[in-house]
């Protein structure tokens, strides 16, 4: 078994230095994972590194077109089928992979993961110890996230799992999975209490809680941090500890017992703004 990496050269804010398409070979058959963005270039990169070994299968990670696009141009090409979750923007898969689905690839078999919250149709792949994980898990860089609650639980997933190597859909292959996945985690549950914070101390927009979180963060990310933060919002008003309230934004809620407490109880509140 061997991996290899071909950087597509689509380096930028969201993808890092590039995205990573993976060519792995069991026994002289290759599959391809993640071809990328339809790009001439890196389409003959792919097709040369591949030679005349036969090509089972184009496999996606999920339906980013940082990741999917050139999947069906190229297997085409190659004579193989496409496989990923679902079908996306520019990606109609032939075969689809569900939780647990395999791709056969020389004697092996890589194995479909369902990990929603990147988006919704992300796959990682997974062959024994490593563990191919698209945007789920990028190079030590955080994830973008549209689901926080599916994200924690994809990760908590993964985290007991045994594996010993992890290729990312960007930046550099992980050697300690264990260690990575738990910054993940608790990046995240950082995240999630400093945007509570914030809710709590007054923001009431999505905007004034990116302005508050985010303040050491380029301007030009802000547009993606606001994503993350609506994210990270809804899953806090899923959890009760947040409302919306209509106009009036959002808001922490008053605990019950904290509303009717005792009159004379004069102890510290939250600043609650205005
Ligand atoms: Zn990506």
């Amino acid at each position: 078994m061997r991996v290899e990496r071909i950087l597509a050269p689509n380096p930028g804010p969201f993808t890092g230095p590039g995205t990573n398409t993976y060519l792995l070979d069991v026994g002289g058959e290759v599959v391809v994972i993640d071809p990328g963005p339809v790009e001439s270039t890196h389409r003959r990169a792919i097709v040369e590194a591949v030679g005349d070994r036969r090509t089972a299968a184009v496999v996606v990670t999920h339906t980013h077109p940082d990741h999917a696009p050139l999947a069906n141009p190229l297997a085409r090409e190659l004579g193989c089928p496409t496989f990923g979750y679902g079908p996306g923007p520019d990606f109609d898969p032939d075969e689809l992979l569900t939780d647990g689905a395999v791709v056969a690839v020389g004697d092996a078999e890589l194995v479909a993961v369902h990990t929603p919250g990147h988006s919704e149709d992300h796959l990682c792949l997974r062959l024994g110890e490593i563990l191919f994980t698209g945007d789920h898990i990028m190079g030590g860089s955080s994830v973008m996230v549209d689901d926080v609650g599916a994200y924690l639980r994809s990760l908590q997933r993964l985290q007991e799992m045994e594996l010993s190597r992890l290729y990312p859909g960007h930046g550099p292959e992980i050697d300690r999975p264990r260690e990575v996945i738990s910054w993940y985690l608790a990046h995240r549950r950082q995240r999630e209490e400093e945007i509570l914070a914030a809710v709590t101390s007054g923001a009431r927009t999505v905007g004034q809680v990116v302005e508050v979180v985010y303040a050491d963060v380029d301007r030009s990310l802000w547009p993606l941090a606001a994503r993350s933060v609506r994210a990270h919002l809804r899953k806090l008003a899923a959890d009760g500890e947040i409302r919306y309230g209509g106009e009036e934004g959002w808001e922490a809620p008053v605990a019950p017992n904290e509303a009717r407490g005792p009159a004379g109880d004069s102890g510290p509140r939250a600043n609650r703004g205005p």
